[in-house]
């Protein structure tokens, strides 16, 4: 099925090995990468954190970065405002929700470098990727591609 899927071209050496091994294979596991999206992490007294809250996919990069963060920002929060849970809760939204979602519309642009949803935006990302990488590096400074992967900067939730 997965050979019809790619269709009759050739398929190269990487992809060739893939399927080689793939066939001999006991099992596989076949998954899909989705994003969490919720207008609100939190209902009374109950709080969703991490990926459960606004799962960001493997693509952006930030996933255990933002769990670890948002879980500290949590904790912040909360001891200034031990009693006004809500009031602590709804800032911790408030603060993280506009970084979180950030970083999940860059990590659909980023997933198209590594999984194309067509021929013509993977022409468009083997085009941009040497060029990006290409460009003279002054002092150790990150390319433009680096950058961009690196996802948003200067975006401010802190406490
Ligand atoms: C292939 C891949 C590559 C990644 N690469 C990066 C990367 O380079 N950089 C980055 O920052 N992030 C990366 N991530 C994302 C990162 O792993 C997650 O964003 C991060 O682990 C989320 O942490 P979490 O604690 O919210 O959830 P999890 O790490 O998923 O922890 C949830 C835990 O709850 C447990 N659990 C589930 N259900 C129950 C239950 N009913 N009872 C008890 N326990 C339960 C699970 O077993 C698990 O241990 C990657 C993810 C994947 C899949």
């Amino acid at each position: 099925m997965l050979r019809r899927a790619y269709g009759p071209e050739p398929l190269g050496e990487t992809l060739a090995h893939v399927f080689e091994q793939f066939e001999g294979a006991k099992d596989f596991l076949f998954d899909s990468v989705n994003q969490v999206s919720m207008r609100s992490w939190h209902s009374g007294r109950t709080v969703l954190l991490g990926d459960a809250a606004w799962c960001m996919t493997l693509y952006s990069g930030m996933g255990a970065s933002l769990g670890l963060a948002g879980g500290s920002l949590l904790g912040e929060l909360l001891s200034r405002h031990p009693h006004e849970i809500d009031t602590a809760l709804r800032t911790w939204e408030d603060r993280l929700m506009p970084f979180a979602c950030q970083h999940q519309r860059s990590a659909l642009i980023k997933a198209q470098f590594f999984t194309p949803s067509s021929p013509s935006i993977d022409i468009l990302c083997k085009g941009l990727m040497p060029r990006a990488q290409g460009k003279k590096r002054s002092e150790g400074a990150p390319t433009a591609l680096e950058q961009f992967l690196s996802g948003p900067v200067n975006v401010e939730f802190a406490a």
